[in-house]
């Protein structure tokens, strides 16, 4: 067996960690930042909880805060004209997914020819390259995209949100402090925390899971499962907090390596035909995906379910299976995620996009890992 494994080079953990963002840098012998944040950062005052210690350090910086939730190309070019006009040596993604991913577009793009266009690195290419060292400091539980070699950047031409994947999109380190999410607001709170949990089961019943990544999945479900509810109903449980950030980071560093599949695929295309955020939009397809594809790898679904607590330990594979398809559902409803047409999408403009968005889904090749393969004449 060949394992190939990505990971960033340095994660500090736990409550508190953003405090030593100097000390990092003097770590990674840096000085310069560029900061790339979204509006809501800097409005609500949350960036200074980055910015305090660099300010305490003597250490300046320049703050990009254009950020879009699911990003777009258009920003990042802005971004990479800031950086280019500007003296620095590294980048911090300060935020959710949405800054993190920004700022490594920004890197890679700040990295490649003039005239290059980020559609060129989109998978199946691979995105090496990067500008500068790049330390992620996520504020949600989440996406993971602190620890993954991923970055996700929709195409304002063709509407397609495009996989960027490579060793340019991987942190070099990250900063991943749960007391940054004590303030995530209880609807990115569900969407965030579903998308983790997605990601460890997905990466858990990949086609391409291999044992190091199968050791983080299994963490980050036993960590996830049993507080999603947790934290959505009591957002200052510090306890669950710290679980659901821990469990998207170690979910993160599973699926880098082990890749999601079918629920992935599907919904980057609806998060960018219908701007539904992605989280939502995976955990509108989290219970029928799982249901669909559950015979397909039932010992290992049966082992997501027991290992988040969704069934006794002592569960067979068949009960446990079933009680997984249920509680996702059950999750879905306590923590209100809504169907499409509940979100306000357009049954007339879905039927109509949906041969373009199975295109896009299967070009991005995450439905081909998924344990029932589906292509374009059925399942395999
Ligand atoms: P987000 O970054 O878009 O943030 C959602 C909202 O929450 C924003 O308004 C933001 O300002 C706000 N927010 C974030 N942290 C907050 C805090 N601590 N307090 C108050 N408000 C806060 O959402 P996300 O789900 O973290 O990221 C989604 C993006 O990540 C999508 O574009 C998705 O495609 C991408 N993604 C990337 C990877 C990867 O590996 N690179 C993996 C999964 C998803």
């Amino acid at each position: 067996m060949n394992i190939q494994f990505f990971a960033p080079r340095f994660l500090d953990i736990g409550g508190g960690a953003v405090t030593r963002i100097a000390a990092l840098l003097a770590r990674l012998g840096v000085s310069a930042p560029l900061i790339v944040t979204d509006p809501v950062m800097v409005k609500l005052g949350l960036i200074r909880q980055l910015t305090d210690p660099l300010d305490a350090a003597g250490i300046g910086y320049t703050v990009f805060s254009q950020t879009v939730p699911e990003p777009i190309d258009t920003v990042i070019d802005a971004g990479v004209a800031l950086a280019r006009s500007t003296v620095i040596d590294c980048i911090i993604g300060f935020g959710g997914g949405s800054p993190i991913d920004t700022a490594k577009a920004i890197n890679i793009l700040l990295a490649a020819a003039p005239g290059a266009k980020l559609r060129d690195f989109k998978v199946p290419v691979s995105a090496d390259h990067a500008a500068w060292p790049l330390i992620a400091v996520p504020t949600t539980a989440g996406t993971g995209s602190e620890a993954t070699r991923f970055t996700v950047i929709t195409d304002t031409e063709t509407d397609e949100k495009m996989l960027i994947g490579g060793l340019g999109a991987l942190p070099v380190a990250a900063l991943v402090d749960y007391e940054l999410t004590l303030s995530v607001p209880a609807r990115t709170t569900a969407d965030t925390g579903i998308d983790a949990f997605t990601h460890a089961l997905e990466a858990f019943v990949s086609r391409r899971a291999a044992p190091i990544s199968d050791g983080y999945a299994r963490t980050a479900l036993g960590l996830i499962g049993p507080h999603l509810r947790r934290v959505y109903q009591t957002p200052d449980d510090r306890a669950a907090r710290e679980a659901m950030m821990l469990g998207a980071t170690l979910a993160g560093l599973a699926f880098s390596n082990a890749s999601v599949a079918l629920v992935h695929g599907m919904s980057r295309p609806i998060g960018a035909h219908f701007h539904v955020p992605h989280g939502m939009s995976n955990a509108m397809l989290l219970p029928a995906i799982t249901d669909y594809s559950l015979n397909a790898a039932l010992p290992r679904y049966a082992e997501a379910a027991r290992l988040a607590g969704f069934a006794p330990v002592d569960a067979a594979d068949q009960s446990a299976g079933a009680a997984l398809v249920a509680e996702l559902a059950a999750i879905n409803r306590d923590l209100a995620v809504p169907t499409p047409s509940g979100f306000g999408i357009d049954p007339a403009q879905w039927s109509a996009r949906r041969a373009v968005m199975a295109d896009q889904a299967l070009a991005s090749g995450s439905p081909a890992n998924n344990p029932a393969v589906i292509r374009s004449g059925g399942i395999t």
